[in-house]
């Protein structure tokens, strides 16, 4: 199941609106300049930025805004939402 990649020419980074990069694993579209990642759901970009997660934390296995894919406790007690 690959994601359309006409969309994906069209799409643009909301915040930025810089040109976005499929991940290899076709789960999420980078955004280069605000080191961030859109997820992709069902092939649904989701191009909102309060879902957009920090390319470090994508990289780390996040894949969900807030919702850390090994450890359940926060590591640095980050506060949530800001
Ligand atoms: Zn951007």
């Amino acid at each position: 199941m690959a994601l359309n990649k006409e969309l994906l020419q069209i799409l643009a980074c909301p915040k930025c609106k810089s040109e976005l990069v499929l991940t290899p694993a076709e789960d999420g579209l980078i955004c280069h300049p605000c080191k961030a990642v859109y997820p992709v759901k069902d092939e649904i970009p989701i191009m909102l930025i309060e879902e957009a997660v920090p390319l470090a934390e994508w990289e780390q296995g996040v894949r969900e805004r807030g919702r850390p894919a090994n450890k359940a406790e926060h590591i640095h007690g980050a506060p949530p939402g800001t």
